[in-house]
């Protein structure tokens, strides 16, 4: 029997991977449907290619059907999708807050998750990882560090894990001397040197805070107290992530940076599937390197950290929604680089920690952490 998938965010950078593998594997997988925001023409071509039974926009209205496709559109169409269709596993590759909806849902109807979309698990970690409890589905992480975590920790006792080690490339701006980081242009923050991904995670891995919000990430997913996580630099990525257990050894997952590994772990766990990566040749493979983090240049990571400590997930609401949307405008020319932080941090001294486990009141905290992150922005702009 086929493996019934849903993608939400077929067109992105996870998306079209995860498809690529898909195409290897034709016999094995049957596609539920695609979902974009709007790169309607590229989804429309992936239908087809994959015989989707639905395809859906959820930004760019249009609603017909054709090469006996559905096309449906808004994201509502995506939730109900994942709430009603006969699906085996649903792949979050959207960016940003709006993975918490479709992975919520997909986890209290007990369907298995790929999950991509790290944002999610940051604003409403224990939600979700309480609905995959409680309704004993299964939530593979896409991400490379903590699907390398993952495979670690297959078959070991969790009390004996003495530390998660999150490995971490330090961006394209690890050897740039600090007093040049006032002049980052976009275009040099968009350049990362291992990984091609969406612009988004693009300019948290310059930031480094895509690894403070993968800290979040792997605390939730693996259930780890923070002071059993760690963060090194390794410039190479080819170490995904390490565990350290009470005996001294080390486990660690390796490989060519390419997320069609961790993708293709993802959509057919716990079995394994040729996923195009080609093997490390350890001869060519020179040196691997390790170095610490210098947090006067990752301001956005040591803030990360500050807010995992204090446990609750108002503060990771707030950043991770006023990083969103510092992005953005850094993306439209409308912040600096370093103004960045300057936004998160202005939004998040104007919260209080609190745990919130209703989703009504998650999805209300994100919206006004958003406003106040735009507050902040103009403030900065009147100087
Ligand atoms: P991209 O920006 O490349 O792709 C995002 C995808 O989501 C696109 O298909 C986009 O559609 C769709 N989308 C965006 N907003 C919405 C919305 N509101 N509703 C429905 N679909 C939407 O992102 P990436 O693939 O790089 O990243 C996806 C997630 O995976 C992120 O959370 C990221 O942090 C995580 N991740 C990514 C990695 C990577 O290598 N790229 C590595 C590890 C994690 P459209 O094309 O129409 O805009
Ligand atoms: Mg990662």
């Amino acid at each position: 029997m086929k493996k019934k998938i849903g993608i939400v965010g077929s067109t992105g950078s996870i998306g079209t991977q995860a498809l690529d593998v898909i195409n290897l594997h034709r016999d094995k997988f049957e596609i539920v449907f695609l979902s974009c925001n709007s790169n309607v023409d590229l989804m429309v071509e992936q239908g087809k290619q994959f015989s989707a039974k639905y395809i859906v926009s959820a930004g760019k209205k249009f609603d017909a059907e054709y090469f006996g496709i559905k096309v449906l559109y808004g994201y509502e169409s995506v939730i109900k999708l994942i709430e009603n269709e006969d699906i085996d596993l649903v792949l979050i590759a959207t960016t940003g807050f709006s993975g918490v909806l479709p992975t919520y849902v997909a986890a209290k109807r007990g369907v298995e998750i790929a999950l991509a979309n790290k944002e999610s698990i940051v604003a409403a970690g224990s939600l979700i990882t309480e609905a995959v409890k409680r309704t004993r589905s299964t939530l593979i992480p896409v991400d490379s560090e903590h699907s390398a975590v993952f495979q670690c920790l297959m078959g070991q006792n969790r009390d004996k894990i003495e530390k998660v080690i999150l490995t971490a490339s330090g961006g394209p701006f690890r050897n740039r001397p600090f007093d040049s980081f006032d002049h980052i242009s976009k275009t040099e923050a968009l350049k990362h040197p291992n990984w091609s991904m969406g612009a988004k995670i693009t300019i948290d891995s310059a930031t480094m805070m895509n690894k403070g919000l993968e800290l979040i990430e792997a605390k939730y997913l693996f259930d780890l107290h923070p002071s059993k996580l760690d963060v090194v630099i390794h410039p190479q990525s080819i170490i995904h992530s390490m565990v350290s257990f009470v005996d001294g050894s080390f486990l660690a997952q390796l490989g060519y940076p390419d997320m069609r590994t961790p993708i293709s772990f993802s959509l057919m766990y716990p079995e394994r599937l040729v996923s195009g990566v080609k093997p490390i040749d350890f001869k060519t493979l020179s040196v691997l390197t390790f170095q610490e983090v210098d947090f006067r240049k990752y301001r956005c990571l040591e803030l990360a950290i500050n807010v995992l400590n204090q446990g609750n997930n108002s503060l990771m609401i707030a950043m991770n929604a006023a990083n969103e949307v510092a992005v953005e405008y850094f993306l439209k020319d409308n912040l600096s680089f370093q103004q960045i932080y300057d936004v998160i941090e202005g939004t998040v001294e104007k919260y209080s920690s609190k745990n919130i486990t209703d989703i009504d009141e998650i999805f209300e905290l994100d919206i006004l952490s958003r406003e106040t992150a735009k507050q902040v922005v103009k403030k900065l702009k009147r100087g």
